[in-house]
């Protein structure tokens, strides 16, 4: 598997932390997803990604960054991991899970981030209205 995925990132970690504090439990990496969601809330159905704003090209300062050493090599390696990111959430969301994704910027304010991750895990899903 020729895949380069960066584990326990400081972002990881703060997310992971605050969805601790809100009192959820959840498995890390889960292989039998798509995209090895970073962070698995089984009961709910529910999947947290945490994105590295270079790596995943976020639409922001961080992300708008282009490689200056070897654009050659790195533009393409940017745009698969883009393109791998929305074919994992297309599929995840084919399959019933919701997603989440939580930009590595977003964690640099922690009250915004705790709200976000908390009104994710609280919501319902449309179909428990049913
Ligand atoms: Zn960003």
């Amino acid at each position: 598997m020729s895949r380069v995925k960066k584990t326990n990132t400081k972002p990881e970690l703060i997310v992971r932390q605050i969805a601790h504090r809100l009192g959820y439990r959840f498995r890390l990496y889960r292989k039998d997803l798509p995209g090895n969601p970073d962070l698995t809330f089984t009961r709910l159905k529910k999947v947290i990604f945490v994105h590295g704003c270079f790596w995943h090209r976020h639409d922001c300062r961080l992300g708008g960054r282009l490689p200056t050493t070897r654009p050659e090599y790195w533009t393409p390696k940017l745009e698969r991991n883009v393109e791998r990111d929305r074919l994992a959430e297309v599929e995840l969301c084919r399959l019933g899970w919701d997603v989440l994704v939580v930009w590595e910027c977003e964690t640099r304010d922690g009250v915004l981030l705790v709200d976000k991750i908390a009104t994710f895990l609280n919501s319902k899903t449309e179909l428990d209205n049913g």
